[in-house]
């Protein structure tokens, strides 16, 4: 029998994928697949429909991806393609059944030791002990066979041999005990482990299941899963949101905090994105749903969670590289102990084989095996009750080892709100035409600068235009044909680019840059007509934000923009960071993060998903802020922050921290207590008993320790 990672069963993340296979079109070839997947390591389930080529797979995510799975497929010449695939809780029935048999198992041992303490008959007695190894051994051993098939050797597969020598032994207590407390070990981690990932179905359950929709004139209600994009749900007063959408009518104030885990309320008018989940206010909105709740914002943060929380942490690595070797060599060791002293010293064999059967359990490296996941679960269940994404356990060790922060200026640092100071027309045209002109093609645009364009166009009843061939020059500005005419808005440094900067033009824009302003010129079939001096405001926390940072240890705070110099400066005295790099096109940003990498170590860029995206991607750590209402921007991150808020930068960085130190501590305990216990069973001063007091101790230790993260603030 191979020797594989010996894992616990129980620091598993259950899964539930569905694949379409071309080619499995009879009963021959479910068996061949049978056959192929057992055998994989962390599968658990298969169930096939051969009608319509579907295969039903259970596995345990952190250690037998879909990928795998699909793989091995296609090793048999037959090809699958992922349908669907969903962590899912353990089902509860199964959790209940556990339950009664703990408890039969433990009633059976306190019964058997009343009954030989009274002085019972032998057999009875032995019987009692059968029992409550026979209650709670079913789960044991039936783990210990699928892994046994699987050719690994479990933790359930060494529990039961320790058992089964110690039964032969006719060490009846000891045999009792160790299943008994093993059993409730199992239990107690299982129901642990589910509370950090209930933490998260938790946010889920915030979706109500109804929503009032109105349909021809009437209003009814409607399962959630019903209601489709374009249909109108009504939110009264207090109520929850149900779906995803835009605010049609009405005007309140959203808590958004299951979502974003902004504290205050955020003010919403008809425009306005609205998340499932969220609490409506005073005021009632009618609201535009634009996706199926199976997509709304909330159900794809969760998707993603349980999706990072199966992912394996480097430390995880560590963990893995030092069972593969520990517990054969303890295995090992057991082997020696219990044949060589007897052999060569003509020891008594009872003696031996029993200190042989203590390091049996001493071999299972459970309490370390648990010790990775239970704390990144945790911590990334507790980033995501504060509106924090982070994307997996190495992003959560690479955000603790951050040295040097480096901010995007329009819409991180500043709002992005940009007031309109400077309306400057250069060519005969009025502000209003300006003005309107601008807006037509920055309705398009994705950037700050271009939505706060629009928004001041439109507060000025500015009327839309028709535009066609829209193309943004990231970083630069955009253009576009506007009735016929080439329209382009954007930096001073594009217009110098394209040589259409007049001096006169430059002299008014380098003005306008003295004053800290941002300046964005427009040109009309290659002329420049005017110019904007718009003034964005720098948000509130973002000077605490850094000098926050810099207390948590990041040595250099840095500002990259694309913005003009003048401008930058003011903003980088206003918030206080070491430097500041201006006038950076998207590739020089990208050139700027990999300088700061090499400069100050492991980097962490700050910005927006859409605009700043290579530079977000070339960083260690790509934190995206305000990603609520963007996929691209949560796919982009390796952090994504759902609200605008700065200070939950030192937040992700503290929680990170205290997560890594976590994971370290609960490492060295359980390598801790196994080497204690290693000593004394050799010595032969350790009972089974007490070596799995000690494992399951170890383990229960771990657990609480990693669950304490959860309630980080
Ligand atoms: P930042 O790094 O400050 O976020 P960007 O790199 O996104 O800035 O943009 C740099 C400059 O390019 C802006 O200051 C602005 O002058 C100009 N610009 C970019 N996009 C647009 C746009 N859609 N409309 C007008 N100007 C733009
Ligand atoms: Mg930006």
């Amino acid at each position: 029998m191979a020797l594989s990672t010996p894992a616990c069963g129980l620091c598993e993340v259950h899964a539930e994928s569905t694949f379409r296979i071309e080619g499995m079109d009879c009963h021959e070839e479910v068996a061949i697949l049978e056959k192929r997947l057992t055998r994989l390591p962390g599968v658990h389930g298969l169930a096939a429909d051969v009608v319509g080529q579907r295969l039903h797979v259970k596995h345990d995510a952190a250690r037998v991806g879909a990928r795998a799975i699909a793989e091995a497929v296609s090793g048999t010449g037959m090809r699958a393609w992922l349908e669907r695939d969903e962590a899912t809780p353990p089902p509860s029935a199964t959790s209940a059944w556990r339950r009664r048999l703990v408890v039969a198992s433990g009633l059976a041992v306190a019964g058997a030791v009343v009954l030989q303490a009274a002085g019972g008959p032998p057999p009875l007695v032995v019987a009692a002990y059968l029992a409550a190894i026979v209650t709670g051994g079913v789960f044991t051993v039936r783990r210990a066979l699928v892994a046994v098939r699987a050719r690994s050797l479990d933790i359930n597969a060494l529990m039961t041999t320790a058992v089964a020598g110690a039964m032969v032994l006719g060490e009846w207590f000891e045999a009792a005990t160790v299943v008994f407390l093993f059993a409730l070990a199992q239990w107690l981690e299982t129901r642990s482990l589910d509370r950090a990932r209930r933490a998260i179905r938790a946010l889920m359950d915030l979706a109500p299941a109804e929503a009032r929709v109105a349909r021809g004139g009437e209003t009814v209600r409607v399962p959630i899963a019903q209601v489709a994009p374009g249909d109108r749900v009504l939110v009264g007063p207090g109520e929850k949101i149900p779906m995803d959408g835009v605010v049609a009518a009405g005007h309140s104030d959203v808590n958004q905090a299951p979502v974003t885990g902004e504290s205050l309320p955020a003010p919403k008018a008809p425009g306005d994105p609205v998340f499932a989940g969220t609490i409506n206010g005073a005021g009632a909105l009618d609201v535009d749903v634009t996706r199926i709740a199976a997509d709304s914002t909330i159900a794809r943060i969760i998707h993603l969670v349980e999706q990072a929380q199966a992912q394996r942490a480097p430390a995880q690595a560590f963990v893995d590289r030092f069972a593969r070797v520990y517990t054969p060599a303890v295995l090992v060791l057991a082997l020696l102990v219990g044949v060589v002293p007897p052999l060569t010293l003509g020891e008594p064999f009872g003696d031996w084989v029993y200190r042989a059967l203590v390091l049996l359990i001493i071999a299972c490296p459970c309490a370390l095996v648990i010790s990775t996941p239970v704390s990144i679960v945790s911590a990334l269940a507790a980033a995501a009750r504060h509106g924090v994404l982070i994307k997996g356990g190495l992003h959560v060790e690479r955000t603790a080892a951050v040295r040097c922060v480096a901010f995007d200026k329009t819409g991180t640092l500043t709002r992005g709100e940009v007031q309109l100071l400077d309306v400057i027309p250069v060519d005969g045209v009025t502000p209003a035409w300006l003005l309107a002109t601008a807006a037509s093609v920055e309705r398009r645009s994705e950037h700050a600068i271009g939505r706060a364009i629009v928004r001041l166009a439109d507060e000025a009843g500015a009327a839309a235009r028709a535009v066609e061939g829209f193309r943004a020059l990231p970083g630069r500005g955009a253009e576009a044909d506007v009735e016929g005419t080439r329209v382009l808005v954007g930096s001073h440094r594009l217009f110098e680019e394209r040589q259409l900067c007049t001096p006169a033009v430059h002299a008014r824009a380098a003005a306008i840059e003295e004053a800290g302003r941002t300046v964005v010129l427009l040109a009309v079939d290659g002329r420049v007509v005017g110019l904007f001096g718009l003034a964005d405001v720098v948000r509130p926390a973002a000077r605490d934000t850094i000098e926050l940072l810099r207390r948590h240890g990041v040595g250099r705070v840095v500002m990259l923009t694309g913005d003009a110099e003048g401008t930058a400066r003011a903003v980088a005295r206003e918030v206080g960071v070491d430097d500041c790099l201006a006038g950076l096109l998207p590739e020089e940003k990208v050139a700027a993060v990999e300088a700061l990498k090499r400069r100050y170590g492991v980097t962490a860029m700050v910005g927006d998903g859409v605009n700043d995206a290579p530079a977000l991607a070339a960083a260690d750590v790509g934190v995206v802020m305000g990603a609520a209402g963007s996929d691209a921007a949560i796919e982009t991150a390796d952090v994504a922050l759902m609200a605008d808020e700065l200070t939950k930068i030192p937040f992700a960085l503290r929680l990170s921290r205290a997560t890594v130190a976590n994971i370290k501590t609960n490492i060295g305990l359980s390598i801790g207590i196994k080497a204690v216990f290693l000593s004394l069973a050799v010595a032969g001063a350790a009972t089974l008993w007490m070596a799995v007091v000690a494992d399951v101790g170890a383990s229960l230790l771990v657990i609480g320790n990693g669950l304490r993260l959860l309630r980080t603030r």
